[in-house]
């Protein structure tokens, strides 16, 4: 497999430091709010990644921390006049629920930055040693970035472009405006830990460090675009300053969201929540949406393009149920399908594949689902076609090929019907359709047509056409759908 490396700024193929061991970092959220549709981004991307990973063959080991330490933490504390542990323990919770909603595998190791507090000192008694960072006065300790000249490697940033931004704030004791702290003096009213430098608590940058060792050489180190820098020059900085070795061989960054083509920010007022989005969408169709677009480009939420892609999913699911049923079929005849047909489908297995494994383009691998599902329509829909010995090859097929897209994408794996009458009462709610009354006149109906009152039956149609609800008989009986 191919991925982007934010390092060397091209493609290299993942080659395991472990051959077939896959170790893997990805930066974890600070809790101290409920997860946005970023946080559900990043959060998709490595959860493809690792079912990828692991469905092509490979182990691998997925660490994600939680910082449960932090400025932004105790300011919530604060305001809120709880305990800061108790705001870190809230929107852990929350995290682990808004993912098991959307998928998304729970990772092996969760540390969190508290567990680790020992560790990041050793780090920095180490760095303060080697004269690569320094304690002030007062107790903070700073990494002397000077010490480190490949600093900016990531980011591609001189330091002389770093200089022209950088900055001492009042009452900050830095040798250097580039310095960045490893560890801060507390402050009155904040959490602190003895150390040697006195009471105090991690800088964020320095708890990555401390988390991922155990891992290292990291394989894959990930997280959003917005980490970059300064978050994972700095533990580029850190780790490969105190122990000489590399801290990661493969950086992968995953692209912003946008909410209606604007930057989400709270003071813009469309800061959407993962909670927000599934009050109207199920969440496979927020996963199929994230998904829509390869991992590094920026994607763009609206209302819009989440209906367009509850459709496109239906579209998929349909398919499944059809086939389904027409394999349910008891004589197939030995007429031959056409070659264009049998060879498009053969090479649109493998294609899936290449895709993911070309950076995890997951736009392409959806196109060739999609490509499956039409080859897979077209069979059904034609009467010459469905009844092909080489049609039923091909339907079995697409029920395989579903299993391994589940696999690897976390989509596509419910029972087709159940998700489309899930995926409808969805649509009910967004419409504000009023549920119960709709239930009241569709039982009214079933008992005139039992009653053979087919009159009073067709008036109930048009009530329910009134509220939006087209009926349909069947043979597995009375269904609707909003109109
Ligand atoms: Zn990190």
């Amino acid at each position: 497999m191919q991925l982007y490396n934010t390092l060397t700024r091209k493609k290299e193929v993942l080659t395991p430091v472990r051959p077939g061991h896959v170790n893997m970092y990805v930066c974890g959220i600070t809790a101290y709010d409920y997860c946005h549709i970023g946080h559900a981004r990043s959060a998709l991307v490595f959860d493809v990644l690792v079912r990828h990973l692991r469905a092509s063959g490979l182990e691998v080991t997925f660490v994600r921390n939680f910082t449960d330490v932090d400025d932004k933490i105790i300011r919530r504390a604060n305001q809120e006049g709880r305990d800061w542990k108790d705001v870190a323990e809230t929107y852990i919770a929350a995290f682990h629920e808004d993912m098991d909603a959307l998928g998304v595998i729970r990772a092996d190791k969760e540390p969190r930055a508290t567990e680790y507090i020992r560790e990041m000192q050793d780090i920095c008694t180490t760095l303060i040693n080697e004269g690569k960072a320094y304690a002030t006065p007062s107790g903070d300790v700073y990494f002397r970035v000077r010490s480190y000249p490949p600093y900016g490697k990531l980011s591609g940033r001189s330091l002389d472009e770093l200089m022209a931004g950088a900055r001492v704030a009042p009452g900050e004791e830095k040798e250097d405006p580039l310095d960045f702290a490893l560890w801060k003096a507390a402050k009155p009213g904040e959490p602190w830990w003895e150390s040697p430098w006195g009471k105090g608590r991690p800088g964020w940058h320095i708890e990555c460090s401390a988390m991922s060792k155990p891992y290292l050489p990291l394989d894959i180190h990930g997280g959003g675009q917005d980490l970059v820098f300064p978050h994972h020059e700095n533990e580029i900085a850190q780790t490969e300053a105190s122990c000489g070795c590399e801290l990661a061989r493969l950086w992968v960054h995953n692209g912003f969201v946008q909410v209606n083509s604007e930057k989400m920010s709270k003071s813009l007022g469309n800061f959407k929540t993962i909670r927000d989005i599934l009050e109207s969408y199920l969440p496979e169709t927020l996963r199929f949406f994230l998904l829509g677009k390869q991992y590094r480009s920026p994607i763009d939420f609206t209302p819009e393009i989440m209906d367009e892609s509850e459709k496109a999913l239906n579209r998929v699911y349909e398919c499944l149920r059809e086939a389904r049923k027409g394999l349910e079929r008891a004589s197939w005849k030995k007429t031959p399908l056409p070659q264009d047909i049998v060879k498009e489908w053969q090479e649109l297995g493998p294609a899936f594949h290449a895709a993911l494994d070309d950076d995890l383009n997951t736009a392409q691998a959806l196109g060739h689902i999609f490509s499956q599902v039409r080859i897979a329509n077209r069979l059904l829909e034609d009467k010459a076609l469905r009844a092909a010995e080489g049609s039923r090859e091909i339907l079995e097929d697409l029920l395989r090929r579903a299993a391994d897209w589940t696999a690897r994408l976390g989509m596509f794996g419910q029972d087709p019907q159940t998700f489309l009458i899930a995926q409808r009462d969805r649509r009910a709610r967004r419409a504000q359709l009023d549920i119960p009354a709709v239930e009241a006149l569709l039982q009214r109906r079933l008992d005139a047509r039992a009653a053979r009152d087919f009159a009073a039956s067709d008036q109930l149609r048009d009530e329910l056409a009134a509220l939006g609800v087209a009926v349909r008989d069947t043979p597995e009986g009375q269904v609707w759908d909003l109109i």
